[in-house]
C-alpha cells in the first residue's frame, strides 16, 4: 500500500517545546508507516544558517530534528523537503544530514497517479505585494551570501526583529490580503497543466474544488501546527486530511 504523508508549517521552536515533542511523535508514528514524507516549508520557525547545525551554542532542537529524519530516510522512506518563508535558507548541510531531498518550490510531482503542483503557497498570496517585495530581495543570491556573512549572533538578532515586524504587519492586514489569490491560483494550474495542488504556508487547512479551464480541479491546504497540527495522506491515491489526537 502507498501512503504519502505531506506536512508544513509545524514553525518549530525552542520556545513552543509541546508542538516539537509532537513533531518528534509524528515522525516515529505516522511518518514511520509511511511510504514517503513531504514536509512543505515552515518546519522551522526560522532558520538563519546550516552553521547551527555545527555551532557550540548550536541549535538542539535543529539536530534533534535532522535525527528524526535521518531515522526515516535510513529506513527506507523518502523525505522531501522544501522551502517557506521562514525557513528558505535550510542548506545542503542540513538536507544532506537528514538523508533527505530538497525540492524546489513549485515542483510538479506524481502523487498516487496524479500529477500534482505542490507548492509552500506564499508565491500565491500576491494581495500581499509588500511581502512579495520582501520576498524578491530574501531570496536573492546577493541578500543571501550578505545575510550567511554576518556571525550567527548578528544573524539570530536579525532573524528576531524580522519575526517581529511580520508579527506586526499581519495585524495590520486584513484576513482577505493573507489568502491566496483566486487569480495566482488559476494562473498555476494552467501554467503547470495540473489539476490538483497541494500547499501550505495560509494556515486555512482545506480542500476546494474549483473548475478551470472546463476541468475540475482541487486544491488541498495544509493545517499549520500552532494548536494541533495534522497531516495530509494519499493513501492509493485518495487524500484525506487529519488532525493529530491532542
Ligand atoms: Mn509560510
Amino acid at each position: 500500500m502507498q501512503r504519502i504523508l505531506f506536512i508544513s508549517d509545524l514553525h518549530l521552536s525552542g520556545e513552543r517545546p509541546e508542538i516539537v515533542t509532537r513533531f518528534l511523535r509524528f515522525a516515529d508514528e505516522e511518518a514511520g508507516r509511511a511510504s514517503s514524507l513531504y514536509v512543505l516549508g515552515d518546519l522551522f520557525e526560522t532558520w538563519i544558517g546550516d552553521d547551527e547545525l555545527s555551532a557550540p551554542d548550536g541549535d538542539a532542537l535543529a539536530n534533534q530534528v535532522v535525527g528524526a529524519f535521518r531515522t526515516l530516510t535510513r529506513r527506507g522512506i523518502p523525505v522531501y523537503l522544501m522551502h517557506g518563508n521562514r525557513d528558505f535558507l535550510l542548506g545542503p548541510a542540513f538536507v544532506e544530514a537528514c538523508g533527505a531531498r530538497l525540492l524546489a518550490d513549485p515542483t510538479v510531482s506524481n502523487v498516487g497517479g496524479l500529477d500534482t503542483l505542490l507548492m509552500h503557497g506564499d508565491t500565491l498570496c500576491t494581495d500581499d505585494r509588500d511581502y512579495m517585495a520582501w520576498r524578491a530581495t530574501a531570496r536573492s543570491a546577493a541578500w543571501q551570501r550578505e545575510f550567511l556573512a554576518a556571525p550567527l549572533a548578528r544573524r539570530r538578532e536579525h532573524a528576531a526583529a524580522l519575526r517581529d515586524q511580520s508579527e506586526t504587519h499581519k495585524k495590520e492586514k486584513s484576513a482577505e490580503i493573507m489568502d491566496v489569490n483566486s487569480e495566482a491560483v488559476r494562473e498555476a494550474f494552467m501554467r503547470h497543466a495540473v489539476t490538483r495542488m497541494i500547499h501550505g504556508h495560509t494556515h486555512r487547512p482545506a480542500h476546494h474544488v474549483l473548475e478551470i479551464g472546463g476541468r475540475q480541479c482541487e486544491r488541498w491546504v495544509l493545517p499549520d501546527w500552532y494548536q494541533r497540527g495534522g497531516y495530509l495522506s494519499a493513501e492509493n491515491g485518495a487524500l484525506r486530511l487529519f488532525n493529530l489526537q491532542p
